[in-house]
């Protein structure tokens, strides 16, 4: 019987951990599975460690990781990969908009299927913003269009993988990591599973639209080279039109069909309009440069401060191997 880890990225979850650990707690005593939970507190500013500790105090099953600072959920996603020392591994979120209670069902596909990734996909989101709706069917169709890979849409980090994923998971260096997208490019047998994704059960989103905005672009830079492609299309746009404008207005001095002379309007437009143009392609050269600056710099993508109930494991298995 493979064994399981459930992944559960933290932050500021006071008001739904002990709801949220119970939930998941009665699902995996009904598993045949051996099975831990590793939660990572990601730098929580309120009763969250405190609660975590207490919960791995009284029950070995759970392992918690906690981290120096907020460094946010993906890297908190990916700490939790690189601790599971299991056959398979659940991502889940702590607000229970993704229901434990689908938990045996995934491993029931995976069996079924034999599939290296179930990934859930959401069939409708309950208790969310029509801003929140709108920006996610969009940003999901934008990145499908713009990525050299190709996403499963309206996908979130809920699923499960296998050892296999985790493993090749563990070798990509890059720090900016956009996870859903990089399971999807390891490539392996992938299935859907289809859900309805419920309403948090308490607290507010952590995802403000700043985090948001930039979980986007991230993901948008490390996975498309199409905006620099953009920029140099609207350039060449700009060329062409600065082109049959200046043909336009010389003829039309010529044969006096424009009054160019009186155009303050015209220049102000062109003068606008080249400037834009330009401050946008540098600003997208940019974006890439600073992801550049950021990667060429390997720092680590999290710190951690403390662990509860984590024997190195993982360290010790690849020592091994490297002697074997
Ligand atoms: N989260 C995190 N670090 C952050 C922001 C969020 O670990 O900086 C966790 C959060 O505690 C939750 C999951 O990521 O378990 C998803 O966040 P949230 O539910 O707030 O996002 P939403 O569902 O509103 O998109
Ligand atoms: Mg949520």
């Amino acid at each position: 019987m493979k064994t399981l880890t459930i992944i559960v990225p933290c932050y500021n979850e006071e008001a739904v951990i002990t709801e949220s650990y119970r939930r998941t707690k009665q699902v995996i005593q009904q598993l045949p599975n051996q099975t831990e939970i590793i939660y990572i507190n990601d730098g929580s500013q309120d009763n969250t460690r405190l609660l975590l500790n207490e919960i791995a105090a009284q029950d070995p099953q759970v392992k918690v990781l906690h981290f120096s600072r907020n460094f946010g959920h993906q890297p908190a996603v990916t700490a939790g990969i690189h601790h599971c020392t299991t056959d398979l591994a659940i991502i889940i979120d702590a607000d229970m908009q993704d229901p434990p209670e689908l938990i045996p069902d995934l491993l029931e596909l995976q069996e079924q299927e034999q599939a290296n990734v179930v990934y859930c996909v959401r069939k409708s989101r309950d208790g969310e913003s029509f801003f929140k709706l709108l920006s996610a069917k969009l940003f999901y169709r934008v990145m499908n269009s713009m990525s050299e890979v190709s996403f499963p849409l309206d996908t979130g980090d809920f699923r499960l993988i296998d050892r296999k994923v985790m493993d090749e998971f563990d070798r990509l260096k890059e720090r900016g990591k956009y996870i859903r997208g990089l399971i999807s490019w390891l490539g392996f047998k992938q299935v859907p599973f289809y859900y309805e994704r419920e309403a948090r059960i308490a607290g507010e989103t952590k995802y403000p639209l700043s985090k948001m905005f930039k979980f986007a672009s991230n993901a948008l830079l490390y996975f498309s080279k199409k905006p620099l492609k953009l920029a140099m299309s609207m350039g060449f746009t700009a060329v062409v039109v600065g082109i049959i404008l200046a043909i336009w207005f010389i003829l039309g001095k010529i044969y006096g069909f424009t009054n160019a002379d009186s155009g303050w309007t015209s220049i102000i437009i062109a003068v606008i309009f080249f400037g834009g143009v330009q401050l946008i392609t540098v600003g997208v050269l940019g974006q890439y440069i600073g992801i550049l600056f950021d990667e060429i710099k390997a720092r680590p993508e999290y710190v951690i401060e403390e662990k509860k109930g984590i024997e190195e494991l993982k360290e010790l298995r690849s020592q091994v191997e490297r002697f074997v």
